[in-house]
């Protein structure tokens, strides 16, 4: 039975990466529709493929990676986008649905989990590749993603029978992984807004502080509110999570923008990062923005030392961003020059000036959708990572 369940993901996976790669070359292309027209078409030479030159993973090793009119290459991705996919959703089906010990059959357990972890990977797939080739990310995708994540919360939460928090780190929901304590919430913002009030000269209005203390008095006395605590938590969380995610990347967007004065980031990047704080939390916001740094620093400098230039002229010193503009002054770049002149720099200032002068763009989402996905699927390994690192730190300055 698990491995029939095993060999059913992986199947279901490679025709879902398969309509993921349609998705990829559509959305973003207004003239086309994702339903119409309804056979796949070779891009070269516009020939309708017949659905068995359309299998998924077979199909490309069958044709040899070429359209069978045109002899035009298919591109590569093709074929790795429907293989991760099937490889991902069997991972995701061993990790949920099989191994995971359950008393009444393998779909009763956690396939709530498993499908919202599936939705929302594909989500990711798509925006990340459509971020890289087309410095946009498809609204279809994210905006339907933030908008439904508390309600797929609420659901995932309703059909997983067994409460979550007793699993171990690994095989959690993150929204319920890192799931607020309402009651203490709701008691913290009713003696928030009670001190606050008197300076507002809104004293003696109780009806401001009423839906707090509704809230922690239904949980306390095990009112309404308590029977459905894990899915309200659950979809808090959401709630919490999008709208942290959306403002944060907003603010970055602008610092950004003011640091490297082009738009760092954009509205764009904001709606994908809303989305992935409805889906891990605001905790999984602030893991993402990390991890997708570390890599997008990485990427950006190699891109930049690849792409720059080893002289500088005035003109570029004018131009660079602040970054790049202390760059060169570090390695004796003066402090502004003629439009024209060549500058002359001290021993290593060819990187400095390769740094300054190489190309500033940077994609930031598919860098966010790395993030997101390794905080989705194993939010305890990088809090534990955090943990050593910062024990690393108290250890190293402390003592
Ligand atoms: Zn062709």
């Amino acid at each position: 039975m698990d491995s029939l369940i095993l060999i059913a993901a992986a199947l279901y996976g490679a025709c879902i990466g398969s309509f993921l790669n349609v998705c990829i070359f559509r959305l973003p292309r207004r003239c086309l529709r994702l339903w119409r027209p309804k056979l796949s078409f070779c891009p070269r030479c516009r020939r309708s493929i017949p659905w068995y030159e359309n299998l998924p993973i077979v199909a490309f090793l069958g044709l040899g990676g070429r359209c069978r009119g045109c002899k035009g290459k298919i591109p590569l991705r093709y074929f790795f986008v429907e293989l991760a996919t099937a490889l991902f959703v069997f991972y995701l089906a061993d990790r949920y649905l099989v191994a995971t010990p359950s008393e009444a059959g393998p779909f009763s357990r956690q396939w709530g989990t498993f499908v919202s972890q599936a939705i929302f990977g594909c989500a990711l797939l798509v925006c990340a590749l459509v971020d890289a080739d087309w410095k946009t990310i498809p609204d279809e995708i994210d905006v339907p993603g933030f908008l439904l994540a508390p309600l797929i919360a609420w659901i995932v939460v309703s059909v997983n029978p067994l409460p979550v928090p007793t699993e171990p780190a690994e095989r959690a929901y993150p929204l319920l992984e890192w799931a607020p304590n309402l009651a203490a919430l709701a008691h913290r913002g009713k003696l928030a807004l009670e001190s606050a009030l008197p300076w507002w000269g809104l004293s003696g209005t109780g009806a401001l502080t009423s839906p707090f203390r509704a809230v922690e008095s239904s949980l306390a006395a095990g009112g309404a509110l308590a029977a459905w605590e894990p899915q309200v938590c659950a979809t808090f969380a959401a709630i919490l999570g999008a709208s942290v995610g959306g403002g944060l990347i907003f603010i970055i967007g602008k610092l950004g923008e003011w640091a490297f004065r082009m738009e760092a980031m954009g509205f764009g990047d904001v709606k994908l990062m809303a989305m992935i704080g409805g889906f891990t939390g605001w905790q999984g916001v602030l893991g993402s923005i990390v991890v997708a740094s570390i890599l997008g620093s990485v990427w950006g400098i190699v891109s930049k030392v690849k792409s720059g230039k080893t002289t500088v002229t005035g003109e570029d010193l004018a131009e660079t961003s602040p970054l790049g503009y202390w760059a060169l002054r570090l390695f004796g770049a003066p402090r502004e020059a003629a439009d024209n002149a060549q500058l002359k720099l001290r021993l290593g200032g060819s990187l400095a000036a390769r740094l300054a002068t190489g190309d500033p763009y940077l994609p930031f989402g598919p860098f966010l959708a790395i993030g997101a996905a390794l905080v989705a699927l194993w939010p305890g390994t990088l809090l534990w990572l955090y943990g050593q690192w910062a024990d690393y730190l108290k250890r190293a300055w402390l003592g």
